[in-house]
């Protein structure tokens, strides 16, 4: 079985006001998460093992980090997770006072435009937590990256429902917890 991914298609979903980089693409195996600026981009897993789940989270750090009222994530292993460019572009922000594992979290965010690319938890090696937001091809979020799990259901805000078909967890996911 040859490892080598399938080509770009030609026909990924991404829309042109979807941020300022334009060579997003994704394969059958694989696809591009950009920051909105272009600089930083990363390639990313598309199917088990690389791909370990989706989730959305409600949590208030994840509310807090992404300035919303919840978080649409997947988990990666790093092993199959790529920079295309802009590593030496991140800002490193690390810190462990909001974990409950009380583990610390580090996050990359892109140093030109602010975007949040990966968090990574001390209690979770060999992971990345990603934003299914920054993935170029649109139909993906609407797919295979469609959250399989609500985390923190407990603290979602009173007027957002469920997503359809998504399993509902009051607080984190048992010997799984989500990158709060
Ligand atoms: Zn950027
Ligand atoms: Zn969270």
């Amino acid at each position: 079985m040859s490892k080598q991914s399938g080509s770009p298609r030609s026909d990924a979903n991404i829309p042109a006001s979807a941020g300022l980089a334009h060579d997003g693409w994704s394969s059958e195996d694989q696809a591009t998460a950009t920051c909105y600026c272009g600089q930083v981009q990363l390639i990313v897993p598309l199917k088990s093992p690389g791909l370990v789940f989706t989730f959305a989270c409600h949590c208030t750090d994840c509310r807090k980090i992404t300035a919303s009222m919840f978080a649409t994530n997947f988990t990666t292993l790093e092993s199959h997770t790529h920079f295309a460019r802009g590593q030496d572009n991140l800002t490193i922000f690390s810190q462990k006072e909001t974990t409950t594992s009380g583990g610390s979290m580090t996050n990359g965010f892109c140093k030109t435009c602010g975007t949040l690319m990966y968090r990574a938890g001390s209690s979770f090696p060999g992971q990345y937590f990603l934003r299914v937001g920054t993935v170029d091809d649109m139909r993906l979020h609407e797919t295979v990256l469609k959250p399989g799990v609500e985390a923190y259901t407990d603290d979602r805000v009173e007027w957002l429902g469920c997503i359809e078909g998504a399993r509902q967890l009051e607080k984190q996911m048992k010997g799984q917890k989500p990158g709060l």
